[in-house]
């Protein structure tokens, strides 16, 4: 039987190749005058071009989005915004980019436009980071999601295909808990299994070529979904395994999590049968979690964590920070079935379905 609440707030979506050339016109629909256009120092060149797009409605481009978005860049981007007189930001870029549009949202009135050129998906979450004196806090509000978002699949032409193939990974994640996720409803279930059957796909495409445009039209629009399940449902034990990981040994965040998924996929199957049930129907496999091992060999992704930095001796201190801050998963966290899933997740060996 259903029983749900679905609220989400609403944002203008504009998909397809050659969407960016729209950005004048977008700006003057959310009834703005001069957009500033913020980026990495890498895709300068980018950002010039949607200024020169947006012709006298442009106010210049800030260039200093940064990783995990350091306050000063966020304090120097708002001063910045306001002395070009600028009544709204177009963020060109990956997640860094588009959480720097977020940290000026937050503090100020200025409604952001986001073109993503990774599969990240941060554009479709109420959620922001922002770094202080080393550490970096987050939080959600809604009034940081951008107002309008442009997927151009044309602007990921250039991103490496190493990237891409674990970006997209990465969102996948996103999905495959969002299918068992506590506030899980119907809709969020169509748009993930949506979601990692086109990444999927469209990932085994730019694999074999990544200028291959229905390639990457099939991974943005996949990335489109899984953004909107991570920004609209609660994550569980893969997403903290994941920030345990990641934060107490600095591994890396997007391989980390392609790796460590196939075993938290195991580790929830007896429990979620329905989800394991779509994620299989999504990848056209029988096993969800095996599917899922496949795929990383398929994409030719590290096996284990052993590859990516993580040493052996590290496991028991990794479970004991994954047991210590309890949270919501549909199967009870406990020390030695946890123990040994990082075990295998480390070593590279199947999931243990
Ligand atoms: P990124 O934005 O840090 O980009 C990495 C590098 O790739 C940058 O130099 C960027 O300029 C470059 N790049 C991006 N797109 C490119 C393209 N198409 N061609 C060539 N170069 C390109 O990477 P990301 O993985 O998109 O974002 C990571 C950050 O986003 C992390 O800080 C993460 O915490 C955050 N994030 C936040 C959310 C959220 O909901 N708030 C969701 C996902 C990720």
């Amino acid at each position: 039987m259903y029983e749900f609440t679905y609220t989400t707030p609403a944002a203008r979506v504009v998909f397809g190749a050659g969407s960016m050339k729209l950005i004048q016109q977008e700006v003057e629909t959310l009834g703005a005058r001069r957009a500033l256009v913020l980026c990495t120092p890498e895709q300068k060149a980018q950002a010039e071009v949607v200024s020169s797009l947006l012709g006298p409605s442009s106010a210049g481009v800030f260039d200093g989005a940064q990783m995990h978005v350091p306050i000063e860049n966020a304090r120097r981007a708002r001063e910045h915004a306001k002395s070009v007189d600028a009544d709204c930001a177009v963020a060109i870029g990956g997640g860094s980019t588009i959480g720097l549009g977020k940290a000026i949202a937050l503090e100020s009135s200025l409604p952001i436009i986001a073109i993503p050129t990774t599969y990240a998906g941060s554009e479709m979450t109420p959620i922001y980071g922002i770094t202080e004196n080393g550490l970096k806090k987050t939080g959600r509000d809604t009034k940081v999601i951008p107002k309008t978002v442009l997927y151009d699949p044309e602007l990921t032409l250039g991103l490496p295909v190493r990237l891409s193939i674990v970006s997209g990974l990465n969102a996948i994640a996103h999905a495959a808990e969002g299918l068992y996720a506590k506030d899980g409803n119907p809709i969020m279930s169509l748009m993930a299994e949506e979601g990692i059957r086109s990444l999927a796909n469209g990932l085994r495409g730019v694999k074999k070529n990544g200028k291959d445009k229905a390639a990457r039209s099939e991974c943005l629009y996949g990335a489109w979904l899984c953004g909107m399940v991570l920004g609209n449902v609660g994550m569980a034990l893969h997403h903290k395994l994941c920030h345990t990981l990641g934060g107490t040994f600095n591994l890396p965040h997007a391989e980390t999590h392609a790796i460590v998924l196939p075993h938290a996929l195991a580790y929830n199957s007896t429990v979620a049968g329905e989800a394991m049930d779509r994620i299989a129907r999504a990848l056209n496999v029988e096993s969800a979690p095996d599917g899922l091992y496949q795929l990383n060999q398929e994409l030719g992704v590290a096996r284990g964590l052993r590859e990516i930095g993580l040493g052996e001796a590290d496991l028991d201190h990794a479970c004991e920070v994954a047991l210590s801050n309890p949270y919501w998963n549909p199967r009870q966290i406990e020390k030695d079935p946890l123990r040994a899933l990082l075990q295998r997740a480390w070593e590279g060996a199947r999931p243990a379905v």
